[in-house]
């Protein structure tokens, strides 16, 4: 297995400055602040904070060769900016290491466009995690519609925090309908969809007969698993869509085991897939990385 590169497709790594004054920023986006806020339970999940330098540490330590950052869904465009600021930073820092995905919110109209823009300069490949829960708006917001156009013109692959429809309750689910996707996806039908999370259940329902083919661009994260499902899922979505289609993603920093470690770490959920998932060695190298590495080189580079 020593030809497997592992890319985490999505982690999220916040400027230092943002985490060490949480109290001040979380009020000037309470709903960060809610996503973020500390555990009522001593063994319950938690978003954990490690700066660039710490999540490279982590990743050596798991085998991992790269990871891209994902931005966060932010209310406060000077946020937005500084998120993405810090990302640049690490982008430059570390070239081979890290991949970056824009932090958008949609609702800023022309300042959401005009970042995108300025990300794409700064080599960030993609977009997201767009949250429209926490932003506000659904999947017919014309904000919404233009970013993606743009997406798909820039040729920028786009990933959508989503929420099971039928699951339980807990903080950052996601209860934004699923239901108009399948019709932007033909409207859209070369843009790039990362569905975080599985994807709210889509593979199940991507298996419609009159949608066959539509989702060819559509890939599927695992991006919090360990806190969402049984292991299980990882065969019955690869089996559905195909190992093709699914991108290994933690949510790192996120704490995905809570009564079992308190601490930001990589190495249990990757044990986990290889030792328990059930993928043959082929469909775990394209899980743990090829896909990811594939699906955000441009088209004018293969
Ligand atoms: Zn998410």
């Amino acid at each position: 297995m020593s030809d497997i590169h592992i890319w985490d497709s999505h982690v999220h790594l916040f400027p230092p400055e943002i985490y060490e004054n949480w109290d001040k920023y979380a009020k000037i986006d309470p709903v960060f602040g809610s996503l973020t806020a500390r555990s009522k339970s001593p063994k319950g999940a938690q978003e954990a904070w490690v700066n660039g330098e710490e999540a490279l540490l982590a990743a050596d330590k798991a085998g991992v060769e790269g990871m891209c950052m994902q931005g966060w869904y932010w209310n406060d465009p000077g946020l937005m900016r500084l998120h993405n600021d810090y990302m640049a930073q690490l982008l430059k820092d570390h070239p081979d290491r890290f991949k970056a995905f824009a932090s958008v919110n949609p609702k800023f109209g022309w300042e959401a466009l005009s970042e995108i823009e300025r990300c794409a300069a700064k080599g960030f490949c993609g977009i997201g995690e767009l949250g429209p829960g926490g932003n506000g708006y659904d999947f017919n917001d014309p904000d919404f519609l233009a970013v993606l156009e743009m997406a798909q013109a820039l040729d920028l692959p786009v990933c959508i925090h989503c929420g099971e429809s039928v699951g339980v309750d807990y903080p950052g689910r996601d209860r934004t309908s699923l239901d108009p996707l399948p019709d932007i996806i033909r409207r859209y039908p070369d843009l790039k969809l990362i569905l975080a999370h599985l994807g709210g259940g889509m593979p199940f329902f991507e298996m419609n007969r009159r949608f066959k083919g539509i989702f060819k661009n559509v890939r599927y994260d695992l991006a919090a698993l360990p806190l969402l499902y049984d292991i299980r899922i990882v065969k019955a979505v690869t089996g559905l869509v195909g190992s093709d289609r699914v991108l290994f993603g933690s949510d790192f920093p996120l704490l995905l085991y809570p009564s079992a470690c308190r601490e930001a770490d990589m190495t249990m959920f990757i044990e986990q897939i290889r030792s328990e998932a059930g993928l043959d060695e082929d469909e775990y190298r394209a899980v743990m990385g090829a896909n990811f590495l594939d699906f955000v080189t441009p088209k004018e580079d293969l």
